[in-house]
């Protein structure tokens, strides 16, 4: 799956030339993804350029897309009218949105277009429209699953979260801290994500201050969140109006402090996530970036006590390690436990006495299901684990004199 950004300005245009280099057009993000299939978030002044850019692309080939609007501020709308494509016969749009307040998706995205605010209506565009409001059930759009939470914004607001081609992106703009319910719901949703874009309009300060209660947040509370759902990458996004290019540069470096996988959102960015093995994020807490990770493919066997109370064991494949956590795929019934003990045997020999197992005691972090391509892996489970401490060597590699202290369940 790939981003491109057509538009990062928050709140109104800004075509200043001491903003050129994040770009002065507001919300619109292009996601490709590896079928082709074309997806748009928010459709601000950023979709003119991407419709132009689509007609050159495609010729006289038909154009589908499927349109994703956080909410209908002129800021995420404000393009519509300017996206040649949609005057094209053939071309097919599917517009969604998640109806947060009552208000109806096609006369919202339609008014703007009516008099005497524009000078032609919507009945001239040629190409074929669909509206759905599609509450916060997660839909399927070819391969990727997108699923949708509430923000808390004047008139609402959502943020979606993407997962295709085994990565994830999640798109959280306009939004403002402070509500316990939406607070929640932006971590749940950021959970494990391998790049989340955060409204950073303002500063901590203006937040407390003369902006609160305008709908946005910054980008001290967009690394706090990063770091509680243990993000890969962090990007800030709605720059503010009055940010130029060197507030933003300041705002990314201070950012970086605390979470050094940050970077601002610029026009014309792309962004492309790669694919993991098996499918599906490979997060450990928000350790992962401080740590070297290893991608291997290699057996671990993994004890854990069931809910009926006796150990069980298996061997799992483990396919990525670093030293603070691990990546397994294990059978679905080890959904109800947290705690665990892993039996790591390194794929050579360590000192005389040959191959030596380590036991550790681990914590489940996250769960998912798998639903990779590999041999074996489909229907199982996901699991990113926290190692908790070294437990020394396992039962197994130890004298027959020490007691074993995980018997194979019978
Ligand atoms: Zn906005
Ligand atoms: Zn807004």
């Amino acid at each position: 799956m790939t981003l491109k950004f057509w538009g990062v300005r928050g709140s109104t245009p800004t075509p200043e030339r001491r903003n050129s280099r994040y770009g002065g057009n507001t919300a619109c993000l292009e996601i490709r993804l590896n079928d082709g299939t074309l997806i748009i978030l928010d459709c601000g002044s950023g979709l003119r350029a991407l419709g132009k850019s689509l007609i050159r692309e495609f010729g006289a080939q038909q154009i589908t897309a499927f349109l994703f609007l956080t909410h209908f501020h002129w800021d995420h709308i404000q393009g519509i009218p300017f996206f040649l494509p949609l005057y094209r016969k053939g071309n097919r749009f599917f517009f969604h949105s998640v109806s947060t307040k009552g208000l109806e998706l096609e006369s919202a995205v339609e008014g703007q277009m009516a008099s005497p605010y524009f000078p032609v209506d919507m009945s001239i565009m040629g190409s074929v429209r669909s509206f759905y409001d599609i509450g916060t059930s997660a839909i399927t759009v070819s391969n990727a699953v997108i699923t949708s939470t509430v923000l808390n914004h004047p008139q609402g607001s959502v943020a979606y979260r993407v997962e295709a081609d085994g990565g994830s992106a999640v798109y959280a703009t306009d939004t403002e801290p402070g509500s316990p319910l939406h607070d929640q719901n932006v971590r749940k949703i950021a959970r494990g994500a391998d790049l989340f874009i955060y409204d950073s309009q303002y500063t901590l300060e203006q937040l407390q201050n003369e902006k609160k209660g305008w709908g946005h947040s910054s980008w001290e509370e967009g690394v706090k969140i990063a770091l509680e759902a243990g993000v890969r990458q962090f990007m800030l996004f709605h720059h503010d109006p009055d940010h130029d290019d060197a507030n933003i540069d300041s705002l990314v470096v201070q950012a970086r402090e605390r979470f050094p996988n940050s970077i601002a959102a610029a026009e014309g960015m792309v962004v492309e996530i790669p694919q993991r093995t098996p499918r599906g994020a490979v997060t450990v807490g928000s350790e992962r970036r401080q740590d070297e990770r290893y991608a291997i493919s290699l057996p671990m066997k993994v004890a854990w006590m069931t809910r009926a109370g006796s150990l069980r064991e298996e061997v799992v494949q483990a396919y990525n390690v670093s030293r603070k956590g691990v990546y397994f795929v294990a059978p679905a019934e080890m959904a109800a436990e947290k705690v665990f003990y892993l039996d790591f045997t390194p794929p050579w020999d360590v000192g005389p006495a040959g191959r030596v197992s380590i036991r550790f005691q681990g914590e489940v972090v996250r769960l998912e299901n798998v639903t990779g391509k590999e041999e074996g892996v489909a229907g199982k489970l996901g699991v990113a684990a926290r190692i908790v401490k070294p437990l020394g060597p396992a039962a197994r590699a130890r004298s027959t004199r020490s007691k074993p202290r995980i018997r194979r369940k019978k």
